[in-house]
């Protein structure tokens, strides 16, 4: 058998493995796999890994061997998971101001929060309303995962322009609501630019048409509330969650700013009512009477008592110092990157997530994140315009001095020439 040449490897990946090795060679090769992966635990990473600190990935990951094997398809039979399940619903209605009957589930992420938060305000539309053709109303800031959900689910997208300052263009938004209007998308912020949408007088608007109104605050459901109660003035925010009337339901990730692992997000509707459109019942299989709250079927357990270990562990001061140290690297990041000729942060982020463009047709931004990436460090790349997306999170905040010293030298390199204008590629990985 051959074990290390490359041609042995390359054969190996083509075939079934046709007999069993060693569990130590195993992890060894798999660990060897990594190694060109970037360095999320040096902070390297503005987004992709969220990482709360040593303290934080031992209790995360203590209770990830515990749950590794459970099973949240049935939680009859696992009312840990129910129970775990139960608790983060109700910790994230309190943190989001949910009024009682609030009630929610725990899926795999963002993606899935927001596809099942489309599907069920579809089919709110088609029970209530008697709506066959439904729509969606959404910024064109809004995250990609909503066109996934109109793609997947039937709807119809009406896409609204921003303001120069980012946020939705109201007068486009009410021009785009009609009687067909089944989902009007705020976020808080959103991605792009880390700003936060005009939530109550879009929830009015979708209010007013009957329409529902979904909060899209992956990203702030666990930032924002902390922020406000460490510093109201500075980083508080008009209301957004589900403190306000029209909104009917809310998604917050716990893989995110929560500083979960992988796998976990918290859907809230407002009412145990509203829930219900999401819930999927059939019961004509011949194996039996068949209930899903989401897109899963087997549900590993995992990510969900890991989520809870990790809520549990944090708390409130948890996470008021965490998001303290976060915003502040956040603003020291903004304020470096406009001292810098030739570059801007667009809109006024006042939190985690921010942009960096270029202002200078001879300082293409693209270039700037292929020579940062040339010194260890990852950006997700958007646009329109090009632009360099930046996560804050607590496992940059101890970097953030090398990452402004090496975004000069970045640009210095790329403004002496010799580097071609950069790529928006590899933004997100492609399958093809
Ligand atoms: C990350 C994100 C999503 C999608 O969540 P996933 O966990 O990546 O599936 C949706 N909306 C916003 C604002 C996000 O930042």
């Amino acid at each position: 058998m051959t074990h290390s040449t490359t041609a042995g490897a390359d054969e190996d990946r083509r075939h079934f493995p046709a007999t069993g090795r060693a569990a130590e060679e195993v992890l060894d090769e798999l660990a060897s796999h990594r190694s060109g992966d970037v360095r999320w635990d040096e902070g390297r990473t503005f987004g992709l890994v969220f990482d709360g600190g040593d303290e934080v990935r031992a209790v995360a990951e203590e209770a990830a061997r515990m749950f590794l094997h459970e099973n949240a398809l049935n939680t009859a039979a696992f009312p840990s998971l129910a129970a775990i399940q139960s608790d983060l619903c109700a910790w994230t209605a309190d943190l989001l101001h949910g009024p009682g009957g609030t009630a929610g589930f725990v899926t795999s992420g963002g993606t899935e929060s927001i596809l099942c938060a489309v599907e069920a305000a579809r089919e709110r539309a088609r029970s209530e309303r008697g709506l066959h053709d439904p729509e969606m109303v959404l910024a064109v800031s809004a995250h990609a995962a909503f066109h996934k959900a109109a793609h997947l689910f039937g709807l119809q997208t009406r896409v609204v322009p921003v303001l120069a300052d980012r946020t939705p263009d109201l007068n486009a938004l009410a021009d785009a609501l009609s009687d067909r209007t089944a989902l009007v998308v705020a976020s808080a912020p959103q991605y792009p630019q880390g700003v936060v949408d005009p939530v109550a007088e879009m929830s009015a608007m979708a209010e007013a048409v009957g329409a529902s109104c979904h909060v899209d605050a992956c990203m702030g459901g666990f930032v924002l509330p902390f922020a406000a109660m460490e510093e109201p003035e500075r980083w508080g925010s008009p209301p957004w969650d589900l403190g306000v009337d029209g909104v009917t339901s809310i998604s917050a990730d716990l893989h995110k700013l929560g500083y979960a692992p992988k796998g976990a997000s918290v859907l809230l509707h407002r009412s145990r009512a509203l829930r219900r459109h999401q819930t999927f019942d059939f019961d004509g299989w011949l194996g039996g009477r068949y209930v899903t709250p989401n897109l899963q079927g087997t549900r590993s357990g995992l990510p969900m008592a890991a989520a809870w270990a990790v809520v549990r562990h944090l708390g409130v001061d948890g996470y008021r110092r965490l998001v303290r140290s976060t915003l502040e690297a956040a603003e020291r990041i903004r304020v470096g990157v406009r001292a810098v000729d030739g570059l801007d942060v667009p809109g006024e982020p006042r939190h985690h997530l921010l942009s960096i463009t270029s202002t200078d047709p001879s300082l293409p931004v693209f270039a700037v994140g292929d020579a940062l990436a040339a010194r260890g460090w990852h950006h997700d790349r958007q646009g329109p315009p090009d632009g360099l997306h930046l996560t804050v999170s607590a496992g940059n905040v101890p970097v953030v001095d090398r990452w402004l010293a090496d975004l000069v030298e970045a640009v210095d390199e790329v403004r002496a020439g010799g580097l071609d204008s950069g790529s928006g590629d590899g933004a997100y990985s492609t399958l093809e």
